[in-house]
């Protein structure tokens, strides 16, 4: 996987070069280049914002320094888009308040993915992740200020371009480079080869069929300033330890994540499942658990 992240702080990402990240960029898994926004600019002071539009406060970066910078990544030439391209919709449905997505005729290489973090776009999952780990390019682009004309992402989708925003969690960072360094860990972990033992990414929290949080962890000593590592994780019963793992993992995600409950298919669940389930107040009879009851 290749992949190229343009922001005005590339220097933000010279701490790509450690961990497990670094070994994988050895390995020849992925090569990551950061790119400088300002490279594409053509006035003396390197401009990559200007005022908002209807007025505000903060700046908004310029679609035209973006458009230079991303036409070559992409390599697409320059084109005014089509009237028919889906952009007058997409204006009304601005100012109307819908959400619409634009046509698309595929120009760009196949296997490349665009993506602009940003805070009022939908949530960045390890769904996203995995289905991302599969892509052969992706390049990030780090939004700055009160972020990027809206136009960019729009222009690129009706290019036939493959662009995705999203948000890594409810609340607002000073700019993309800590939402793209998230991303990129979560994404690249998962391309096979990445981690020493691909057992320890099966298991996890959010993985799996079910997706739900995983259980506790413990290590030696058995006993630590008074306080013990449950007895079945000692007992070396490797059937008992699994379902007692199973059984933490569903109330834990009962009690933190109910709405991943929500998504599970009950067909899926086995008699101890469903037990676990009832015992917290869940009802597990239709298609998926519903809660009805505090703990029982
Ligand atoms: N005016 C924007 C708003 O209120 O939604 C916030 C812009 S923020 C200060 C600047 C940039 O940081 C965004 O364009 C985006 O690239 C990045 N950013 C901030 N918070 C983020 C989040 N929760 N998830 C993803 N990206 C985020």
């Amino acid at each position: 996987m290749h992949i190229d992240i343009v922001s005005v702080f590339p220097q933000y990402f010279e701490t790509l070069t450690l961990s497990l990240l670094g070994k994988a960029r050895e390995k020849g898994l992925i090569s990551v280049e950061a790119r400088n926004l300002r490279d594409w600019t053509c006035d003396v002071h390197h401009a990559v914002d200007d005022t908002p539009c209807g007025g505000g406060a903060g700046m908004v970066m310029k679609p035209a320094v973006w458009g230079e910078c991303l036409d070559e990544l992409l390599g697409l030439e320059a084109s005014d888009i089509s009237e028919n391209a889906g952009y007058t919709t997409f204006c009304q449905a601005v100012q109307s308040g819908r959400n619409v997505k634009i046509s698309r005729k595929y120009e760009a290489r196949e296997g490349t993915v665009l993506i602009f973090p940003n805070p009022s776009a939908p949530l960045f999952t390890q769904n996203d992740a995995k289905e991302l780990s599969q892509k052969k390019h992706i390049i990030f682009g780090c939004g700055r200020y009160e972020g990027y004309d809206a136009r960019i992402p729009r222009y690129y989708e009706t290019r036939g371009v493959d662009v995705r925003e999203y948000s890594i969690g409810d609340y607002v960072l000073n700019g993309g480079e800590a939402a793209v360094s998230v991303m990129l860990e979560a994404i690249t972990r998962l391309i096979p080869g990445f981690m020493g033992n691909p057992d320890s990414i099966i298991e996890e929290s959010y993985s799996g069929e079910d997706s739900l949080l995983e259980h506790a962890q413990f290590t030696k000593p058995a006993r630590w300033r008074g306080m013990d590592v449950p007895e079945i994780y000692m007992s070396g019963h490797h059937a008992k330890i699994e379902a007692a793992k199973r059984s933490e993992s569903l109330i834990r995600t009962s009690n933190i994540r109910p709405d991943l409950v929500e998504r599970i298919h009950c067909e899926k669940l086995s008699e101890e499942d469903r037990k676990t389930l009832i015992s917290q107040g869940w009802d597990v009879s239709g298609e998926h658990p519903r809660k009805i009851s505090a703990e029982r």
